[in-house]
């Protein structure tokens, strides 16, 4: 009798293991975890953040390059790596970003996502390209269009059509979500115009470490200078900082702008050769920490506008 009952609980719980192993694979094929989420795997902050808006509580995000990094090069860790395999959507800037050290390639392989049906999502899909222009990188698409908000607008789609396509069930909180976050930036896109104006038209000139303002310089009638065009080895050479103090002389620029995810020293050299203050901190490649100033993509966009209309027109 003893030895009966035993077996039953033995049989009952091998068929509880195998039942609920059974029912989190199918969960998974389906595109969700077993707590219900959407997994998704965004490659830095911002992206990260406008993946957010949309997906609201039916995904569960977990973004690659830190907070405060640069997200141009980054080495994964494990759990990285574990949970790109495991994600149900992978979400990336493209435009040559994640390109510095190849890490964002290397991961999509080294995680079986690099096949053409791989549910990994561009950003930047449908933003008309700007390019590099300084020798050696002559040609080469600059990624940081989403400094321009329309372009958000796009990431915002982008973000929308993706997680349409992996959990099409919630089709209509996703067009719902991303529709009240696109009309956000919408009125900030015009937020930005309107500030701007407030600035005469020769004081906008913007100098900032890496060369990361020309979508934002085309769509808000700025003009941007730079010490290096992108983020890459030999930053902040004596042959760059030379060109820029010229250019700042020449100019008379009086305010320069140091980004909160580039080392600021180069920059402090410059305004102590040309005399120059900087101006103030602006986000480009990187959000600022959650419950700080510039936390949201809207947010940091908003400082941006402030630091630079304060720093100019002072
Ligand atoms: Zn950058």
């Amino acid at each position: 009798m003893f030895k009966k009952s035993l077996l039953y609980l033995m049989m009952a719980t091998l068929a509880i293991t195998l039942l609920s192993a059974c029912s989190e694979s199918t969960n998974h094929s389906s595109g969700k975890s077993s707590d219900g989420k959407v997994q998704v795997v965004t490659t830095y902050s911002i992206v990260y953040d406008i993946v957010k808006n949309v997906g609201g509580d039916l995904v569960d995000i977990h973004s690659l390059a830190p907070i405060g990094s640069n997200p141009h090069e980054y080495d994964p860790l494990p759990e990285d790596v574990q949970k790109t395999t495991d994600a149900d959507a992978v979400f990336y800037n493209g435009l040559n970003l994640e390109a510095g050290n190849a890490w964002f390639d290397d991961l999509m392989e080294t995680t079986g996502k690099d096949g053409e049906d791989a549910p990994v999502f561009r950003m930047s899909e449908g933003v008309k390209p700007m390019y590099l222009t300084t020798e050696g990188n002559e040609g080469e698409e600059d990624p940081h269009a989403w400094l321009d908000v329309e372009n958000g607008i796009k990431y915002a789609e982008n973000a929308r059509d993706g997680l349409i396509k992996v959990d099409p069930d919630n089709k209509e909180v996703y067009e719902k979500n991303a529709e009240d976050y696109i009309a956000k930036l919408e009125k900030l896109h015009d937020e930005a115009i309107s500030e701007f104006n407030k600035i005469r038209k020769e004081q906008r000139v913007l100098v900032t470490s890496e060369g990361a303002f020309k979508y934002f310089s085309k769509a808000y009638g700025f003009q941007a200078e730079y010490i290096w065009e992108i983020n890459q080895e030999n930053q902040g050479t004596p042959e760059q900082i030379t060109r820029i103090v010229d250019i700042i002389n020449e100019k008379q620029i009086k305010g320069l702008f140091l980004e909160t995810s580039i080392d600021p020293r180069s920059m402090e050299a410059v305004s102590s050769e040309t005399g120059v203050d900087i101006m103030g901190e602006v986000f480009t490649d990187s959000l600022g920490e959650p419950g700080e100033d510039g936390d949201t993509y809207i947010d940091m966009m908003e400082w941006n506008i402030n630091t630079i209309k304060e720093g100019l027109t002072h």
